[in-house]
């Protein structure tokens, strides 16, 4: 996350005095007339996590939307002060600094919680969610920068120490311990999508429930907008300029999209994704993105990756399996452009294509549609937001 901070940080500095220091900057505030009298359309732009976020509330008043904006933020910047792998300072990193030593180091509440929900989506994915990949992703994010492969023994040497049955969490005493020494956890598949429940988790407690926080793609809603039914979200394909490639109306959940669109190194002609095959410690390498929907953002961020790795047929099993979740992926592979949904995802609530847009079905080759939305439709969102993984880290 460090190296897409430093890019964030470097933007919001150029933003000058609105942004810096994770200070909200407040991007569009717009009158609604609604039933439940008058409201306000507030938007703030920030940066967590290394990655950029955004916070849409609809508040009486500005004093209290800045309050409840900046207590969201403020939960998410004490998060990363836990979970950030880049910071040695970090929970996380001094956890990892113990690993091999057989010590079992108790651990705060944040951070069990999400060792204890990657541990189950490991063993649910068997092991296609892992976050013991730290190694094998510190190694690629090298490549990315030197643009050089990692050598066969290295790639070897890393992919050693990944596994979750390595990580033994014990729930009584809140411990953990790390069996091999060099083991490096990573929380880029899961941290943001536990943040941003938390955020709104902050913000409902503040007594507001209109509202949509984005951490750099993962997404979570709370109630809509007043008098609409749900949030506006674009769907992006596979081409990370082009349109979304439908609309969905969303509240009270979680959107998450994975891909390799900003975040991919070329190596020797191929493409090499972010995302990594625990059992190979290889990057996945067909052009890919999935978006999940899910009842919460952990959920769906954890998803997102998973079904990445695991590929059209299990994973979409899996999203099945999985309660109140639907997804839809499309992936370039040698046969052309294939796209496949989940058993739930028709039933999602969408803005209905017009005749050109029709969403390919199931297994189907498509062509990347022009967007037709309505001009006077309003997009809450289109995902991913922005290039946060534009320049590697
Ligand atoms: P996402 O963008 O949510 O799919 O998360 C991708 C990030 O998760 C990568 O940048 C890595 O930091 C990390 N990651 C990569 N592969 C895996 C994996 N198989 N399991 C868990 N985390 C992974
Ligand atoms: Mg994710």
């Amino acid at each position: 996350m460090q190296g897409r901070r430093l890019v964030v940080d470097i933007l919001i500095f150029m933003l000058g005095i609105f942004a810096v220091g994770g200070r909200l900057w407040i991007d569009q505030a717009e009158a609604v007339e609604s039933r439940e009298g008058k409201l306000q359309r507030f938007e703030y732009a920030s940066a967590a996590m290394g990655e950029p976020l955004r916070i849409i509330l609809y508040a009486e008043d500005e004093p209290t939307a800045e309050r409840v904006a900046q207590a969201a933020l403020d939960r998410i910047q004490q998060l990363n002060d836990i979970l950030s792998d880049y910071d040695p300072e970090s929970e996380l990193s001094r956890l990892c600094q113990q690993a091999g030593t057989g010590q079992s180091v108790r651990v705060s509440e944040d951070l069990f919680r999400v060792l204890a929900a990657a541990q189950r989506w490991s063993e649910r994915t068997e092991g296609a969610f892992d976050m013991t990949v730290g190694p094998v992703v510190r190694l690629w994010r090298r490549a990315r920068r030197s643009r050089q492969m990692p050598s066969p023994s290295a790639l070897e040497q890393a992919r050693q120490l990944v596994g979750y049955q390595n990580v033994l969490l014990d729930p009584d005493r809140q411990t953990v311990l790390l069996k091999k020494a060099g083991m490096r956890l990573d929380p880029g598949g899961i941290g943001a999508g536990y943040a941003i429940d938390e955020a709104l988790r902050v913000v409902l407690k503040h007594g507001i429930n209109r509202v949509l926080i984005d951490l750099g793609g993962d997404i979570r809603l709370g109630d809509p907008p007043p008098d609409r039914p749900g949030w506006r979200i674009g769907v992006p394909g596979l081409e990370p300029k082009a349109p979304p490639r439908e609309f969905l109306l969303l509240a009270r959940c979680a959107v998450a999209t994975s891909g390799d669109a900003w975040q991919f190194v070329e190596l020797g002609g191929r493409r090499y994704s972010h995302i990594i095959d625990p059992k190979t410690g290889m990057p996945l390498m067909d052009r890919c993105s999935v978006t999940v929907v899910a009842p919460d953002g952990l959920t769906a961020d954890v998803l997102g990756t998973a079904v990445s790795v695991l590929g059209p047929e299990k994973g979409m099993k899996l999203v099945d399996q999985t309660p109140e979740a639907a997804a839809w992926m499309i992936q370039a592979t040698e046969q052309g452009v294939v796209t496949i949904a989940s058993s739930r995802w028709n039933q999602l609530s969408r803005e209905k294509p017009s005749q050109t847009e029709k969403s390919s079905p199931v297994g189907a080759s498509a062509p990347e549609p022009r967007t037709t939305s309505p001009p006077q439709a309003k997009t809450d969102l289109m995902l991913p937001t922005k290039p946060a993984g534009a320049s590697p880290p």
